[in-house]
Protein backbone atom coordinates (compact mmCIF):
# COMPACT_ATOMS: atom_id res chain seq x y z
CA UNK A 1 0.00 0.00 0.00
CA UNK A 2 1.18 3.33 -0.87
CA UNK A 3 1.47 6.19 2.08
CA UNK A 4 0.50 9.90 0.94
CA UNK A 5 2.88 12.93 2.32
CA UNK A 6 0.92 13.73 5.18
CA UNK A 7 0.79 9.65 6.15
CA UNK A 8 4.31 9.68 5.45
CA UNK A 9 4.90 12.78 7.56
CA UNK A 10 2.92 10.99 10.70
CA UNK A 11 5.54 7.67 10.12
CA UNK A 12 8.39 9.49 10.03
CA UNK A 13 7.43 11.14 13.96
CA UNK A 14 6.99 7.12 14.46
CA UNK A 15 10.39 6.54 13.34
CA UNK A 16 11.64 9.50 15.68
CA UNK A 17 10.66 8.31 18.68
CA UNK A 18 11.82 4.76 17.92
CA UNK A 19 15.14 5.88 17.16
CA UNK A 20 15.44 7.97 20.49
CA UNK A 21 14.00 4.16 21.93
CA UNK A 22 17.29 3.13 20.99
CA UNK A 23 19.84 5.76 21.97
CA UNK A 24 18.13 5.41 25.15
CA UNK A 25 18.51 2.01 25.71
CA UNK A 26 21.73 1.84 24.26
CA UNK A 27 22.63 4.20 26.80
CA UNK A 28 21.84 1.47 29.79
CA UNK A 29 23.47 -1.45 28.29
CA UNK A 30 26.09 -2.48 30.49
CA UNK A 31 27.41 -5.73 32.26
CA UNK A 32 24.69 -6.05 36.15
CA UNK A 33 21.67 -4.32 33.71
CA UNK A 34 18.63 -6.33 33.44
CA UNK A 35 16.39 -6.61 30.20
CA UNK A 36 13.83 -5.10 32.26
CA UNK A 37 15.91 -1.77 33.08
CA UNK A 38 15.67 -1.89 28.95
CA UNK A 39 12.29 -2.33 29.27
CA UNK A 40 11.56 0.80 31.65
CA UNK A 41 14.09 3.17 29.55
CA UNK A 42 11.82 2.49 26.64
CA UNK A 43 9.25 3.08 28.34
CA UNK A 44 10.45 6.66 29.38
CA UNK A 45 10.81 7.34 25.95
CA UNK A 46 6.99 6.33 25.13
CA UNK A 47 5.82 8.54 28.03
CA UNK A 48 7.95 11.56 27.01
CA UNK A 49 6.84 11.82 23.75
CA UNK A 50 2.76 10.89 23.87
CA UNK A 51 3.81 7.84 22.01
CA UNK A 52 1.74 4.33 21.52
CA UNK A 53 3.59 1.23 22.22
CA UNK A 54 2.47 -1.08 19.35
CA UNK A 55 4.44 -4.29 21.18
CA UNK A 56 2.65 -3.68 24.45
CA UNK A 57 -0.39 -5.61 24.45
CA UNK A 58 0.34 -7.84 20.77
CA UNK A 59 -0.88 -11.22 21.43
CA UNK A 60 -0.81 -10.75 24.91
CA UNK A 61 3.39 -8.99 25.09
CA UNK A 62 3.68 -7.93 28.31
CA UNK A 63 6.37 -5.37 27.02
CA UNK A 64 7.18 -2.52 25.21
CA UNK A 65 10.68 -4.28 24.09
CA UNK A 66 11.99 -7.33 23.06
CA UNK A 67 14.71 -8.01 24.42
CA UNK A 68 17.04 -11.38 23.03
CA UNK A 69 20.26 -12.21 24.47
CA UNK A 70 23.26 -14.33 22.58
CA UNK A 71 21.06 -17.42 21.07
CA UNK A 72 18.01 -15.35 21.50
CA UNK A 73 17.14 -14.47 18.21
CA UNK A 74 14.01 -12.45 18.97
CA UNK A 75 10.86 -11.95 20.69
CA UNK A 76 12.88 -12.46 24.16
CA UNK A 77 10.18 -10.68 27.25
CA UNK A 78 12.43 -8.31 29.20
CA UNK A 79 13.05 -10.01 32.78
CA UNK A 80 14.16 -8.27 36.13
CA UNK A 81 15.73 -11.79 36.55
CA UNK A 82 17.86 -11.87 33.34
CA UNK A 83 21.23 -9.80 34.09
CA UNK A 84 23.41 -9.07 31.29
CA UNK A 85 27.21 -10.21 31.53
CA UNK A 86 30.22 -8.92 30.22
CA UNK A 87 30.76 -10.67 26.67
CA UNK A 88 27.17 -11.04 25.91
CA UNK A 89 25.32 -9.72 23.04
CA UNK A 90 21.68 -8.16 23.01
CA UNK A 91 18.98 -7.48 20.49
CA UNK A 92 16.26 -4.94 21.61
CA UNK A 93 13.58 -4.69 19.24
CA UNK A 94 10.51 -1.95 19.86
CA UNK A 95 8.64 -0.06 18.24
CA UNK A 96 6.16 3.33 18.48
CA UNK A 97 2.87 4.60 17.76
CA UNK A 98 2.53 8.57 16.87
CA UNK A 99 -1.27 9.16 15.61
CA UNK A 100 -2.29 5.96 14.21
CA UNK A 101 1.05 5.36 12.27
CA UNK A 102 3.86 3.04 12.93
CA UNK A 103 7.39 3.12 14.11
CA UNK A 104 9.23 -0.27 14.29
CA UNK A 105 13.08 -1.07 14.72
CA UNK A 106 15.63 -3.30 16.09
CA UNK A 107 19.27 -3.65 16.74
CA UNK A 108 21.65 -5.70 18.21
CA UNK A 109 24.84 -4.55 21.23
CA UNK A 110 27.72 -5.54 22.73
CA UNK A 111 27.71 -5.82 26.39
CA UNK A 112 31.37 -4.50 27.70
CA UNK A 113 33.57 -6.51 25.16
CA UNK A 114 32.15 -9.11 23.17
CA UNK A 115 34.36 -12.11 21.12
CA UNK A 116 35.46 -11.31 17.86
CA UNK A 117 32.78 -13.75 16.21
CA UNK A 118 29.99 -11.76 18.03
CA UNK A 119 31.61 -8.53 16.68
CA UNK A 120 31.45 -9.61 13.07
CA UNK A 121 27.86 -10.90 13.07
CA UNK A 122 26.74 -7.70 14.40
CA UNK A 123 28.69 -5.87 12.02
CA UNK A 124 27.70 -8.41 9.12
CA UNK A 125 23.61 -8.48 9.91
CA UNK A 126 23.86 -4.49 10.43
CA UNK A 127 25.27 -4.38 6.75
CA UNK A 128 23.00 -6.69 5.24
CA UNK A 129 20.17 -4.74 6.68
CA UNK A 130 21.99 -1.66 4.50
CA UNK A 131 22.69 -4.15 1.71
CA UNK A 132 18.54 -4.93 1.64
CA UNK A 133 17.65 -1.24 2.16
CA UNK A 134 19.49 -0.05 -0.96
CA UNK A 135 17.01 -2.25 -3.42
CA UNK A 136 14.02 -0.01 -1.78
CA UNK A 137 13.87 2.37 -5.10
CA UNK A 138 11.07 2.93 -7.06
CA UNK A 139 10.46 0.34 -10.28
CA UNK A 140 12.90 -2.66 -8.18
CA UNK A 141 11.06 -5.84 -7.48
CA UNK A 142 10.63 -6.60 -3.16
CA UNK A 143 12.25 -10.24 -3.78
CA UNK A 144 15.87 -7.87 -4.04
CA UNK A 145 15.85 -7.06 -0.64
CA UNK A 146 15.43 -10.50 0.66
CA UNK A 147 18.55 -11.62 -2.26
CA UNK A 148 20.45 -8.45 -1.09
CA UNK A 149 20.63 -9.71 2.57
CA UNK A 150 21.12 -13.24 2.10
CA UNK A 151 23.98 -12.65 -0.33
CA UNK A 152 26.00 -10.45 2.46
CA UNK A 153 24.94 -12.46 5.33
CA UNK A 154 26.06 -16.15 3.92
CA UNK A 155 29.07 -14.40 1.78
CA UNK A 156 30.32 -13.89 5.93
CA UNK A 157 29.71 -17.78 6.32
CA UNK A 158 26.47 -16.79 7.99
CA UNK A 159 22.83 -17.95 7.76
CA UNK A 160 19.62 -16.11 7.49
CA UNK A 161 16.34 -16.94 9.93
CA UNK A 162 14.04 -18.27 7.26
CA UNK A 163 11.04 -18.48 9.80
CA UNK A 164 10.76 -14.95 10.71
CA UNK A 165 10.78 -12.11 7.93
CA UNK A 166 10.59 -8.10 7.68
CA UNK A 167 6.98 -7.02 6.55
CA UNK A 168 5.08 -3.94 5.29
CA UNK A 169 4.01 -1.01 8.27
CA UNK A 170 1.71 1.63 8.34
CA UNK A 171 -1.30 1.95 10.50
CA UNK A 172 -0.81 -1.50 11.75
CA UNK A 173 2.98 -3.30 12.48
CA UNK A 174 2.83 -5.56 10.64
CA UNK A 175 0.95 -5.19 7.04
CA UNK A 176 1.16 -7.63 3.81
CA UNK A 177 3.18 -8.53 2.29
CA UNK A 178 5.90 -9.97 4.03
CA UNK A 179 9.64 -9.44 3.18
CA UNK A 180 11.72 -12.33 3.87
CA UNK A 181 15.42 -11.95 4.51
CA UNK A 182 16.30 -14.81 1.59
CA UNK A 183 15.79 -15.52 -2.43
CA UNK A 184 11.81 -16.66 -1.72
CA UNK A 185 11.41 -18.69 -4.79
CA UNK A 186 9.36 -16.65 -6.58
CA UNK A 187 9.37 -12.49 -7.48
CA UNK A 188 7.68 -9.61 -5.17
CA UNK A 189 5.71 -6.78 -5.88
CA UNK A 190 7.22 -3.77 -7.63
CA UNK A 191 8.27 -1.38 -5.46
CA UNK A 192 6.32 2.12 -5.92
CA UNK A 193 6.97 5.70 -4.24
CA UNK A 194 4.83 5.73 -0.77
CA UNK A 195 5.72 1.82 0.08
CA UNK A 196 7.01 1.93 3.55
CA UNK A 197 8.80 -1.60 4.76
CA UNK A 198 9.95 -2.70 8.13
CA UNK A 199 13.60 -4.59 7.06
CA UNK A 200 14.65 -6.97 9.71
CA UNK A 201 17.50 -9.42 8.85
CA UNK A 202 17.95 -12.00 11.77
CA UNK A 203 21.32 -13.57 11.40
CA UNK A 204 22.67 -16.63 12.51
CA UNK A 205 26.38 -17.30 13.17
CA UNK A 206 25.22 -21.23 12.59
CA UNK A 207 22.19 -22.80 10.82
CA UNK A 208 19.15 -21.42 10.29
CA UNK A 209 17.31 -23.66 12.79
CA UNK A 210 14.63 -21.89 15.39
CA UNK A 211 12.80 -23.37 18.55
CA UNK A 212 10.67 -21.51 20.86
CA UNK A 213 10.61 -22.02 23.56
CA UNK A 214 8.14 -22.88 26.58
CA UNK A 215 7.26 -19.23 27.50
CA UNK A 216 5.61 -19.61 24.16
CA UNK A 217 7.59 -16.28 23.13
CA UNK A 218 11.71 -16.47 23.10
CA UNK A 219 13.02 -17.75 19.27
CA UNK A 220 16.55 -19.16 20.33
CA UNK A 221 18.88 -21.04 17.45
CA UNK A 222 18.82 -24.68 17.20
CA UNK A 223 22.39 -25.04 17.37
CA UNK A 224 22.84 -22.66 20.57
CA UNK A 225 24.92 -20.37 18.22
CA UNK A 226 24.90 -16.39 18.46
CA UNK A 227 21.81 -14.80 16.28
CA UNK A 228 22.36 -10.76 15.51
CA UNK A 229 18.61 -8.55 14.57
CA UNK A 230 18.76 -5.41 12.92
CA UNK A 231 15.97 -3.38 11.56
CA UNK A 232 14.82 0.22 10.34
CA UNK A 233 11.70 1.31 8.83
CA UNK A 234 12.22 2.57 5.69
CA UNK A 235 9.76 4.58 2.77
CA UNK A 236 10.47 3.86 -0.78
CA UNK A 237 10.63 7.40 -2.48
CA UNK A 238 11.51 9.25 -5.85
CA UNK A 239 14.97 10.17 -4.30
CA UNK A 240 16.12 6.98 -2.64
CA UNK A 241 15.20 5.08 0.44
CA UNK A 242 14.22 6.84 3.36
CA UNK A 243 15.04 5.65 6.63
CA UNK A 244 12.38 6.62 9.23
CA UNK A 245 14.09 5.23 12.38
CA UNK A 246 17.18 7.35 12.66
CA UNK A 247 17.81 10.32 14.71
MG1 LIG B 1 10.83 -4.97 15.17
MG1 LIG C 1 9.39 -5.70 12.47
Amino acid sequence: MRRNAEELAKMRKAGRVVAEIHEATRAVIAPGVTTMDIDRAARAVLEKRGAGSNFLGYHGFPAVVCTSPNSMIVHGIPSASVVLLEGDIISVDCGAIIEGYHGDAAYTAPVGTVSAEATRLMEVTEASLYAGIDQLTPGNRLHEVGRAVQDVAEAAGFSVVREYVGHAIGTAMHEEPQVPNYWPGTPGPTLKEGMVFAIEPMVNAGGTGTVVLDDGWSVVTSDGRLSAHFEHTIAVTDNGPEIFTIL
